[in-house]
């Protein structure tokens, strides 16, 4: 069987970098599994079930989200960094699914059990030798819970907010801190406290707080705790 190893947490925990360290690290297959559900939150809106951002008279199209789900045409074309070339339908939508715009179209069908259902599939196709690094929310309690090597990435909430800023001043982008750490803290709290696969650890998670370490360090500790 191919070895599983999950990494989960919070958004700008740092576990998109680090996961992508460890599948180069390790000569792994990689899932970032929150691309998925930014791919089908572009996708339903191409197919004109929102409408300004919510969904099309305000009723969940809960059947042709889960049709979507099942058939959404997607590529990840990982370059020698695992660095991933994303294609819906064909087309590159490397850019377009990292926007805050695609983020909140993703986060409304997450929540959507039969969505979460009709992914699970999807998701335990990318588990191939020699092994996965799978990058999400709920990778070690629902999708892969048999994973020999679980992790929980955390940081507080200012790290977050300050590794935030500084992405987006690099991006020349002006960004306000304060408003940036409440979008974190009200997205920490809609994740972890959602009826559906909530944000937390795995019960046999190790849980690393990265608020005050470097990549390289993290990088590091994880490599040690998984050859073990
Ligand atoms: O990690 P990322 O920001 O790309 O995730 C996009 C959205 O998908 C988030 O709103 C998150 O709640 C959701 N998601 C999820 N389960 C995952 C990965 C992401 O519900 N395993």
């Amino acid at each position: 069987v191919p070895n599983v190893i999950t990494i989960d947490g919070p958004s700008g925990s740092g576990k998109g970098t680090l996961a992508a360290r460890l599948a180069v690290h390790y000569g792994y297959n990689l899932l970032d599994s929150g691309a998925l559900y930014r791919l089908l939150g572009l996708k339903a809106e191409q197919e004109g079930l929102f409408h300004e951002g919510a969904f099309r008279g305000n009723v969940i199209p809960t059947e042709q989200l889960a049709n979507l789900a099942l058939t959404l045409d997607i590529q990840f074309i990982p370059d020698a960094d695992q660095q991933l070339l994303v294609l819906l339908d064909g087309h590159d939508v490397t850019q377009v699914i990292r926007t805050e715009q695609t983020g909140h179209l993703a986060s409304q069908v997450a929540v959507i059990p039969e969505v979460r259902e009709a992914l699970l599939q999807r998701q335990r196709d990318f588990a191939v030798q020699p092994g996965l690094i799978a990058d999400g929310r709920d990778m070690g309690t629902v999708v892969f819970p048999d994973a020999p090597a679980k992790i929980y990435l955390t940081a507080s909430a200012n790290a977050r907010a300050e590794r935030r800023v500084k992405q987006l001043q690099n991006m020349a982008i002006d960004a306000n801190i304060d408003n940036i750490l409440s979008d974190i803290v009200a997205r920490d709290r809609r994740d972890m406290e959602r009826a559906i696969a909530p944000l937390k650890p795995a019960d046999d998670a190790l849980i690393v707080d990265s608020s005050s370490k470097g990549i390289d360090e993290v990088l590091a500790e994880l490599i040690r705790y998984i050859d073990l």
